[in-house]
């Protein structure tokens, strides 16, 4: 099986009777094209990915942020986040991206930003979380940890828009309400 994650999704085989009979079509009582396998009937529906994250801050007004060392966007600074795993909150996953990428813990975490990314069928969701634990640090993922006073984030080297658009919403706003914002970007 080929697939490719993204705007557009194929795949040359069915995962469920490896037959290469897949084809795009309109299933009976939907409206939108589908990849169906023509042999065993099998629809593949594809849905939005969830990506989940925190900002994550301390009492003297810093906010940690991770130099990425892996692919996209390897060597740009981003906030702890990836994707949601099957049976796990989105809580949850923050949390655990947080400690795989930077080896930290946060506490009183609260959710506060929901951006939707039609263009690449994501949904963001970050949390603000308050830093626990000072032995943050690198991981195979993050070839930095580092702490930034705000006048220092390096708005030039963020990795993804959705994280600038958080990282904007809480220095105007701080973590008091949620915000659900769609992005748009630009084609
Ligand atoms: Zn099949």
């Amino acid at each position: 099986m080929s697939i490719i994650i993204g705007k557009d999704f194929f795949m040359n085989f069915c995962p469920i009777c490896s037959s290469a009979e897949i084809i795009k079509t309109i299933p009976d009582d939907d409206n939108r094209e589908r990849d169906v396998c023509q042999s065993c009937g099998e629809i593949f529906y594809v849905n939005p990915n969830i990506v989940t994250g925190v900002l994550p801050y301390n009492d003297q007004g810093e906010i940690l942020l991770c130099k990425r060392s892996i692919e996209p966007r390897d060597g740009f600074w981003t906030l702890p986040a990836g994707f949601l795993e099957n049976g796990e909150s989105i809580q949850e996953g923050a949390e655990r991206e947080t400690l795989e990428e930077a080896k930290l813990h946060v506490s009183d975490v609260k959710l506060f930003t929901i951006l939707s990314v039609p263009h690449i069928n994501q949904i963001y969701t970050f949390f603000s979380g308050k830093i626990a634990n000072d032995d943050f640090g690198p991981t195979p993922e993050s070839s930095e940890v580092k702490l930034f006073k705000v006048d220092e984030i390096p708005w030039e080297e963020l990795a993804f828009p959705t994280v600038i658009k958080t990282l904007k919403i809480y220095l105007e706003h701080g973590d008091e309400k949620v915000f659900n914002e769609v992005l748009e970007y630009k084609r």
